[in-house]
C-alpha cells in the first residue's frame, strides 16, 4: 500500500523566499490528509499537483498563524470549486469557535458543504480518525499554546492465502475468511494444517509521526516508539538551546535525541527558524546523534 509524505512547507513563523510555513500532505492508499495549513498552502498544493478536491480530513496542530492561516482561504476555495462532501477538521476546539464567530473571515454556515469538527483531546494519546486501513492518533505537546502531534499507523493487513492450497485442500469460502484471520485448517479426517503452511504473512504495518512545535518531551519518545518515519520540529541549531527553551521549541540535536531514544527508522527535521538560508548545519548536528536524519525542504517527498 502506498504511504508517503509531501512537504509543502517546512519553515516557521517568519516567511522566507525559499520556504513556506508548515504544511504537508500525507498520502495513504490513494487518500490524502493535510497536516497543518500555513498561509498560501492552497497555492503550494496546486504547484505540487495535490488534488485539493480529494481532501476530506485536515489536521491542525495548533493555532499559531504559521500552522493554520491558510485554512480560511482553502475552505473558501473548496466551496468555489463546488464541493458538496463533508469535510472533517481535526483541530483545537477553539478553531471551531473562531470559524463560527461572526468575525470569521469565512462564513462557514454559507458554505455548500458541512464541516465536522473533531476537537483534539488534551488527555494523552487519543484516536482522532479510523479508516479501513489507517488509525490516526493525536497527542499533546508542550508549546506556548495548546499544541498536538499526530501519528498515522497502518492497521495490520490480513494474511494472504497461498493460492495452490485452495484446490489442494478443497478450502471453502468461509474457511478462506477464517484462514486470512489467522485460523488453522481442520480437514475432514481430523488433520490440522497450521496457518503458517497456508498463508504468506502481510508486510509489517508502517507508521508516520508528525511532531509539531514543542519542547523536547519524554512522552513523545514513548508515543513515536519504532515509527518508520518521524518528522520532528528542529527550529534552531544547537547553539540556540536557551532560545529554544524560551520559545518552547527544539534544537536539531534534541530532535535527533528523540529519534534515537524512540528507535525510529528515519528522522526528517523541519520548522526551521527564518534565520537559516541553508540548514546543512542543523542536519549535520542531528546526524551526529541520529545518522539517518534528513533535513526537509519544500517540495520534498519521502516514502514511509
Ligand atoms: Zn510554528
Ligand atoms: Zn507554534
Amino acid at each position: 500500500m502506498s504511504f508517503n509524505v509531501k512537504i509543502l512547507g517546512c519553515g516557521s513563523a517568519l516567511p522566507t523566499l525559499n520556504r513556506n510555513a508548515t504544511s504537508q500532505v500525507v498520502s495513504h492508499n490513494g487518500q490524502i490528509y493535510l497536516v497543518d495549513c500555513a498561509e498560501a498552502t492552497q497555492v503550494v498544493m496546486r504547484r505540487n499537483s495535490v488534488r485539493i478536491g480529494g481532501l476530506n480530513h485536515i489536521f491542525i496542530s495548533h493555532l499559531h498563524g504559521d500552522h493554520f492561516f491558510g485554512l480560511f482561504g482553502l475552505l473558501s476555495t473548496l466551496d468555489l470549486m463546488g464541493r458538496k462532501g463533508d469535510l472533517y477538521l481535526h483541530c483545537p476546539a477553539r478553531l471551531q469557535q473562531m470559524l463560527e464567530s461572526k468575525y470569521s473571515p469565512v462564513l462557514v454556515n454559507e458554505l455548500g458543504y458541512t464541516i465536522h469538527y473533531e476537537p483534539l483531546s488534551p488527555d494523552g494519546l487519543s484516536l482522532t480518525l479510523e479508516t479501513k486501513h489507517l488509525m490516526v492518533y493525536s497527542f499533546p505537546l508542550n508549546h506556548r499554546i495548546p499544541c498536538w502531534g499526530f501519528v498515522f499507523r497502518e492497521k495490520p493487513a490480513q494474511y494472504n492465502i497461498i493460492k495452490e492450497c485452495i484446490p489442494r485442500y478443497n478450502i471453502s469460502i468461509a474457511e478462506i475468511v477464517a484462514i486470512k484471520n489467522g485460523s488453522d485448517l481442520r480437514l475432514e479426517d481430523g488433520t490440522v494444517i497450521p496457518n503458517s503452511q497456508l498463508t504468506i504473512p502481510p508486510p509489517k504495518p508502517k507508521s508516520y509521526a508528525f511532531v509539531s512545535d514543542t519542547t523536547k518531551l519524554d512522552s513523545v519518545v514513548e508515543i513515536v516508539k519504532d515509527v518508520d518515519v518521524l518528522y520532528h520540529e528542529a527550529t534552531y541549531d544547537n547553539s540556540y538551546a536557551n532560545r529554544a527553551i524560551e520559545t518552547f521549541h527544539c534544537t536539531a540535536g534534541q530532535a535527533a535525541e528523540v529519534a534515537r531514544d524512540a528507535g525510529v527508522e528515519k528522522l526528517v527535521i523541519g520548522h526551521y527558524s527564518g534565520r537559516y538560508d541553508s540548514v546543512e548545519l542543523l542536519e549535520r548536528q542531528a546526524r551526529e546523534i541520529f545518522p539517518n536524519t534528513f533535513a526537509a525542504e519544500d517540495g520534498m517527498e519521502f516514502e514511509v
